[in-house]
């Protein structure tokens, strides 16, 4: 199996999300990890400040089962045709595209996974971002379900440069050891590129978008069987009608897209 596939021009890791989330509580070099998905890809292709500060991570991990479908595409050479009839598969049988990389991880699942091993460990864990009280509320939350977690630390803020003495000095008192970053892409992974290294307790930094506002519960997440058959986009589709741009960037231009790229 590959270790890795380049898609659109961004490096993914074949990692599980076990494997992942060993590696964020093992590995002690700092680093950041990434969860891109369809449209920070699309997003790449015109901010090459951002393709630069994904191919830097540690880890890319495929968030969306329409990576998953470009990876098989790519690694099997497909044409464009074979690319194009397969792609009603990704709802029908989304099994088919799990042979090159291995899963697909969401940001709140692996908020979850994270924090639900590092309760037996001593690690800290800092919230950044989300609207004011929501990384809180996510907090307790997840203090509640997995007794021992110690998340030390929350704060709502903002990726500008007026925000980033308040950050600076909640983290250096706190001393986390993992830090989730809530400002959406590609305002966060930029953010983490940029300031990671003024924080040395953290080991790991990872972007996480909006998953403090579904743990916390101001957003729903949609049902397993519609995630199972790649359909989330269409329950967010009918809770935040307003995301009609970023649902069709990754449903319908990021596949055609990546077919043109075939031969
Ligand atoms: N956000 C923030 N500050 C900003 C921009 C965004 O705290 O300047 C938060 C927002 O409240 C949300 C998260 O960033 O909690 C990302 O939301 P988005 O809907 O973009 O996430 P995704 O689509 O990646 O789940």
């Amino acid at each position: 199996m590959q270790e890795e596939i380049k898609i659109m021009n961004v490096r993914f890791n074949n990692v599980s999300m076990d494997e992942t989330v060993d590696f964020v509580l093992k590995n002690n070099l700092q680093g950041y990890i990434c969860t891109p998905n369809p449209e920070m890809l699309l997003e790449c292709e015109k901010n090459p400040e951002f393709l630069n500060v994904l191919n830097n991570s540690q880890l890319n991990i495929a968030d969306g089962i329409g990576i998953l479908w470009a990876a098989t595409q790519i690694a099997r050479k497909s044409s464009k045709l074979k690319a194009l009839t397969e792609l009603p598969f990704i709802a029908l049988a989304p099994k088919r595209f799990k042979n090159v990389l291995k899963q697909r991880v969401t940001g709140t699942d692996l908020v979850q996974e994270i924090c639900k091993k590092a309760a037996q460990t001593h690690l800290k864990i800092f919230f950044l971002g989300a609207a004011p009280g929501i990384a809180e509320n996510a907090a307790e939350k997840l203090e509640h379900k997995y007794p021992g977690l110690n998340i030390c630390g929350t704060y709502a803020g903002s990726p500008a440069q007026k925000d980033f003495e308040t950050i600076k000095e909640l983290i250096d008192k706190q001393q986390p050891d993992i830090l989730f970053v809530a400002y959406g892409a590609p305002k966060q992974e930029i953010w983490i590129q940029q300031n990671l290294h003024k924080f040395p307790s953290i080991k790991k930094a990872i972007g996480i978008g909006g998953a403090f506002d579904f743990i916390a519960g101001k957003r729903k997440r949609a049902p397993k069987f519609m995630q199972k058959l790649g359909l989330e986009w269409l329950f967010r589709l009918a809770q935040e009608p307003s995301r009609i741009k970023r649902i069709f960037d990754a449903t319908i231009k990021f596949p055609f897209k990546l077919i043109k790229t075939l031969k």
